[in-house]
């Protein structure tokens, strides 16, 4: 082997895209720890952002299609090969969307819905063979025991059985990268400031702050996956971050398998509100609240949460639910989801920059990065090792598309 075979790859961003990236360059064909080096390079810890606090559905029917045909069947085979279901909480779940009342709580129910969806419903505008069942049927599925049927205005399932599934977006991400460094990756803990490149345009570096000094580390190839922080690092990338708050709730008793998108008119407002709420494994369910518009701080550990916007959600999931109202909120929490505000719409940027010789940008995943993330890995390793993608046709999401 020469010098010049040698091959480092910094992949900026510890957050569920760059974690998997890591696990997929690590069980590459090509990759051995002879020839290749693996850095995934972040700021702060390790799902610290959207992906340690996100609420983790899997779906057939998210979106981009031509990724998530990637992705889906990946997901399936990692739970298998990695026993992802006591590792990750994977498991196939029930979805549907749920309209109705909600009951007026002790203290009145508290409306303070922010206004930027989170736009997973986006998913049910494509119309192909594996769109989401159409229609509503009035009254619940026998199993969903855990919201009033007598507060129930309609109940529409958004999939078949094995069309949704979901993981525990904190425990797949550290798991990502623990079988990751059991292959040789190594994780360093310091802010990316710059990339350098050589005269001829590629990438020849990467430069970064820890610890309050600068250091450099050299690249033949860089993957930049820091979310909504990415234009930070690159700033021609039209990627910003919109914050969302989310609660976990242990349930007064075990609850079954459903994810809900739910729009709640409650007793006291004229507007409806429309948490998300997903039941998860080990009697645990998670709610998040649409967006709002603060700005996003330097890092995941400033991410402000807002007691009362925490305290709202829980009021309107209590709302519809005994065992919600009876639970116990365990976590209150916010994070940045990632848009994408140029280019084909709700897609994230996956590929090569045009002119920047191993330069990758594998980013702007927004409401579906927990479901996208082992497709664009697939996709990342297969582009950084063989030099093209493979597992599915995803030229619509080249970097050139967007900016
Ligand atoms: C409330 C909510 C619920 C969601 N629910 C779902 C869901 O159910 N299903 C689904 O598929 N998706 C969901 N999502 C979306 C999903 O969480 C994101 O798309 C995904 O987590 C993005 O992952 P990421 O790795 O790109 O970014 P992040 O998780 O933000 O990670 C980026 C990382 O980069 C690091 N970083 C930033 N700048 C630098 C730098 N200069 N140097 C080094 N490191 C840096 C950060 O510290 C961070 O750790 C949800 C999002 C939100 C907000």
């Amino acid at each position: 082997m020469t010098a010049s075979d040698q091959r480092n790859i910094v992949i900026i961003g510890g957050g569920i895209i760059g974690c998997t990236t890591a696990y997929y360059l690590s069980r590459h064909p090509k990759y051995s720890t002879e020839n290749t080096s693996i850095t995934v390079l972040e700021a702060s810890s390790i799902a610290g952002g959207a992906s340690g606090k996100a609420g983790g559905l899997v779906a057939k029917w998210a979106y981009p299609k031509e990724l998530v045909k990637v992705t889906f069947a990946e997901h399936e085979r990692l739970a298998a090969e990695h026993n992802g279901a006591e590792r990750w909480g994977w498991r196939y779940t029930g979805c549907g969307q749920w309209e109705g009342r909600g009951e007026e709580l002790e203290g009145g129910s508290k409306k303070m819905d922010p206004d930027r969806s989170l736009q997973k419903k986006e998913g049910l505008i494509d119309g192909d063979s594996e769109a989401p069942l159409s229609g509503s049927t009035k009254g619940l599925p026998r199993d969903l025991d855990w919201v009033k049927s007598n507060l129930t205005d309609s109940y529409a399932p958004m999939a078949r059985h094995g069309e949704t599934a979901q993981v525990h977006p904190y425990l797949f991400t550290t798991s990502m990268i623990e079988l990751a460094q059991e292959k040789g990756v190594k994780v360093v803990y310091g802010k990316a400031t710059s990339i350098g490149y050589s005269s001829d345009g590629a990438v020849e570096s990467v430069t970064y702050i820890q610890d309050s000094e600068s250091h450099t580390i050299s690249a033949t190839d860089v993957i930049v996956s820091a979310g909504p922080w990415t234009s930070t690092v690159l700033p021609q990338v039209p990627i910003s971050g919109t914050r969302a708050h989310s609660i976990t709730i242990r349930p007064s008793r075990p609850v079954s398998a459903y994810a809900l998108f739910t729009e709640i008119q409650l007793p006291d407002s004229a507007q409806a509100v429309t948490p998300e709420i997903y039941a998860r494994p080990n009697n645990e369910v998670y709610a998040c609240s649409p967006g709002d518009g603060k700005p996003m701080p330097e890092s995941t550990k400033l991410v402000e949460v807002d007691e009362k916007v925490c305290e709202a959600l829980f009021a309107q999931v209590a709302s519809i639910s005994d065992e919600l109202r009876k639970g116990e909120v365990t976590v209150k929490q916010a994070c940045y989801l990632p848009n994408v505000n140029s280019g084909p719409q709700g897609h994230p940027i996956i590929g090569s920059v045009r002119g920047s010789k191993g330069l990758v940008i594998a980013a702007g995943h927004t409401c579906w990065g927990i479901c996208n993330a082992p497709g664009t890995a697939k996709a990342v390793s297969e582009l950084v090792m063989d030099g093209k993608i493979t597992c599915g046709k995803l030229d619509k999401l080249a970097p050139h598309n967007f900016f």
